[in-house]
């Protein structure tokens, strides 16, 4: 896939999932997985804390693999896997997860997809992990289409936070990235800052050739709304060929462009939230804007703290790994509490040291399949 592929996407494209998944990567690469029953054996060394000591406390959950925009980052053209609705984790599937993790130690959880929006029971799913003993921050991930609806009952819920990816203010080139709308997600912005959610932050993935002349009015507009802003490096999580030196652009390169314009403060406590983003205080314009290099940062995975739950109920403990465990079929198999425990403890032992993004990756699921 190239940037510039999305226009070549049809009104087909938007149909309804049919039941097929369609192979996305060679049988071979796609031998996952099964080291969640490799792993049981293990243990991990002190509950959360896994082989590298790690601290592993987050948990990211996709909801649902659907989703009502294209990005051509995220979902390859003409894609088709998705789940089909019983292959998805129920309301009280994922919670009975949640509440296993939160006895584990997990304490900081997020809502993803897929977009979890256009799940109908997504408020319900929010207000019952809020009520689950250990669980202290819930995120989450969103397009935004359908924030400025939601943005209320989810902050009524018990959603601290929200994370809204823009990847342009310009209309043609938003609907070019994404296939969507741009006017739905500003209003799901303003609502989101309306609702009161402790932090609202703007998503933007670096397409080289695409989105290079946002850069600016987006850092404006993050000041301008007192928004954090993350640039986002671009990784193979759609097709392998997605990261080519014709659409990847390093963080390093915005930094110096913007760094050019004025001065890049580097914040005394590099973290805000719980990301993997550095950032930094635009001396003038007063924004926050920060750099995740999954790519071009050495020393990306040695801070990693999460680990993910897809949609169809696979723990993944890497994004850039392949490996998964399927902690659906234990739950329909009416598992007791404590192997279910026993299952995330070997899937955090499992973790690895680092992704394999550099390394010819060839995703088997795309990122809207595994969640983001
Ligand atoms: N639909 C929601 C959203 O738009 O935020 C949640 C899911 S989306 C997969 C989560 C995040 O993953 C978004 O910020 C998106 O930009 C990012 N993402 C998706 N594909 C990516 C890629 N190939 N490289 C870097 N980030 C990506």
């Amino acid at each position: 896939m190239t940037p510039h592929d999305a226009t070549a996407r049809t009104p087909a494209d938007n149909a309804t999932p049919p039941a097929e998944p369609p192979a996305e990567a060679p049988a071979a690469l796609c031998e996952v997985a099964a080291y969640g029953e490799r792993a049981a054996g293990l243990r991990a060394p002190t509950g959360y804390r896994d082989p590298y000591g790690r601290t592993v406390d987050y948990l990211r959950i996709s909801i649902t693999d659907r989703c009502n925009e294209r990005c051509l980052y995220c979902m390859p053209e003409g894609y088709r896997g998705w789940a089909q609705r019983p292959d998805h984790l129920t309301a009280a599937e994922i919670l009975r997860l949640v509440r296993v993790a939160a006895g584990l130690g997990f304490r900081k959880f997020r809502l993803t997809g897929g977009e979890p929006l256009v799940r109908a029971d997504v408020v319900d799913i929010a207000r019952g992990m809020a009520a689950i003993p250990g669980v202290e921050a819930i995120g989450l991930s969103t397009n935004g289409t359908r924030l400025a609806a939601l943005a209320g009952p989810l902050r009524a819920a018990g959603v601290r936070t929200v994370n809204v990816s823009l990847d342009a203010l310009d209309p043609a080139l938003y609907r070019r990235i994404t296939g969507g709308e741009l006017a739905p997600v500003l209003a799901g912005i303003r609502a989101a800052v309306a609702a009161g959610f402790e932090r609202v932050k703007l998503n933007t993935v670096l397409l080289r050739g695409l989105n290079e002349g946002e850069w600016w009015p987006l850092v404006r507009f993050a000041a301008e709304h007192g928004l954090p802003l993350r640039f986002i490096e671009l990784i193979p999580v759609s097709r392998a060929d997605a990261l080519t030196d014709a659409n990847f652009l390093p963080v390093t390169e915005v930094m110096a462009a913007l760094g050019a314009r004025e001065r890049l403060i580097p914040l005394p406590d590099p973290r805000l939230g719980h990301g993997p983003a550095k950032y930094y205080r635009l001396e003038r314009t007063g924004a926050l804007v920060g750099f995740i290099g999954a790519i071009t940062n050495r020393h990306f995975c040695e801070t990693c703290n999460r680990v993910r739950l897809t949609a169809d109920g696979k723990l993944r403990p890497c994004l850039g790994n392949h490996g998964e465990v399927d902690l659906r079929a234990a739950l329909r198999r009416h598992t007791r509490e404590a192997d279910l425990a026993a299952l995330l403890r070997a899937a955090l032992a499992a973790k690895p040291a680092g992704h394999l993004f550099r390394d010819h990756y060839t995703p088997c699921r795309p990122m809207v399949a595994v969640g983001g």
